[in-house]
């Protein structure tokens, strides 16, 4: 294969910084193995955005993404900004980002790393082996349905939101699902609420109808309430798992827990012609400028950009296995460290893993 990707690099604010450059070493070297040329352009958002232009997506950062073949971002947000109007505030940039790039569909893996299977909360028995995608809509839903607001009536508030999802809605995040599962065990469980909801009950019947093209895909639906049961009781039974937007905001950090750490976990957000890419957790200020943040998350998430973006699958699987390597062979940034591991710094794990990669 011989290709130009451009790639938008948003590092963001706090471990951002730090941990994307990490991710960035990964990209060049998984692009040279398998002849994709990369053209990779930095851009600012969130509150590096906001103290050098005031606005946390400035146009430039914008037009930037809006012409790039994919996005990697780090994290945006910290205390510096906390105290401004939630218009301005840095995390707009995501919403931004997401909105202007029609990006209806977050894919959130959860996947077990053996070597760490005790930092899970559940038992090595139940745990182990699971290996999940969560797909969340990601733009429609009660999050965005209208009316929306508190109003006052008889002398009291009432707070309104509005759960609305449209037939092209679920047809379109239906497929995501069921392209998705082609690529892995070819099992969907569609997770609604269709006992109550009239809304949901429009979901599993278009659900059900795209199901029709995808005959060789295993489909089965389940009640919200069962699915964060059964994620906790026996996540293994689970592959692919569609959801819409707020059961999948609750039920992807859930299934993101069985795993024990936020630091390890990637995310892919497509649906337009840019896909995104960035780790789920934050710019954890608590430790930035410190050399102490894991940079594996993001490295994933390159991971996934390779397999989405770039239908490289297997640009995926050789750092998904780098990774495996070097946790067997008892590298831990401090997020995941216990006794008897060897502590290494956000730069040092990410040369095991290029060393690994070699
Ligand atoms: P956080 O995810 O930044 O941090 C939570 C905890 O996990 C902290 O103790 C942190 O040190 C630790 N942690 C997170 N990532 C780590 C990593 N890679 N390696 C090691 N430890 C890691 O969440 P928070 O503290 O609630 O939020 C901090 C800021 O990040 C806030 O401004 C918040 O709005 C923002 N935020 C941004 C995003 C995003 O950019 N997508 C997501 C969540 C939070």
């Amino acid at each position: 294969m011989s290709s130009t990707y451009k790639i938008a690099v948003f590092p963001g604010d706090g471990i951002g910084k730090e941990i994307v450059p990490q991710a960035v070493r990964v990209l060049r070297a998984i692009g040279a193995r398998y002849d994709v040329k990369v053209d990779l352009q930095e851009a600012l958002v969130g509150g590096s955005a906001i103290d050098e232009f005031g606005v946390p997506l400035p146009e430039e950062s914008l037009r930037l993404a809006l012409s790039s073949d994919a996005v990697l971002l780090g994290a945006v947000g910290g205390p510096k900004w906390e105290g401004l109007d939630y218009s301005v505030r840095p995390e707009r940039a995501l919403l931004g980002l997401r909105e202007k790039l029609g990006l209806f569909a977050n894919l959130r893996p959860a996947k077990l790393f053996s070597a760490l299977v005790d930092a899970s909360t559940l038992k090595q028995s139940v745990i182990e082996g699971i290996d999940i995608v969560v797909i969340r809509e990601l733009t429609g839903g009660i999050y965005f349905g209208r009316p929306r607001g508190v109003e006052k009536i008889d002398g009291q508030e009432r707070g309104i939101n509005t759960e609305v999802y449209t037939t092209s809605e679920i047809e379109r995040i239906a497929c995501v699902a069921f392209e998705v599962a082609r690529r892995r065990h070819r099992k969907v469980c569609s997770v609604d609420k269709a006992n109550v909801l009239e809304s949901s009950e429009l979901w599993r019947r278009v659900v059900t109808a795209v199901h029709e093209d995808y005959q060789d895909i295993e489909l089965s639906h389940m009640y919200v309430d069962n699915c964060s049961m059964q994620l906790i009781r026996n996540p293994r039974q689970f592959d692919v798992i569609l959801t819409n937007n707020m059961f999948g905001d609750i039920l992807s950090d859930e299934a993101a827990m069985l795993t024990g750490s936020i630091g390890m976990l990637p995310s892919a957000s497509i649906g337009g012609d840019v896909g995104m890419y960035e780790p789920i957790h934050g710019s954890a200020p608590d430790i930035a400028g410190q050399d102490r943040a894991n940079p594996i998350a993001t490295i994933l998430s390159v991971g996934m950009m390779f397999k989405y973006s770039f239908g490289l699958d297997i640009g995926y699987d050789d750092i998904e296995s780098a990774v495996t390597r070097v946790l067997d062979r008892g590298y831990r940034t401090a997020d995941i460290y216990s006794p008897g591991n060897k502590l290494v710094g956000t730069g040092e794990m990410t040369d095991v893993i290029l060393h690994e990669l070699a």
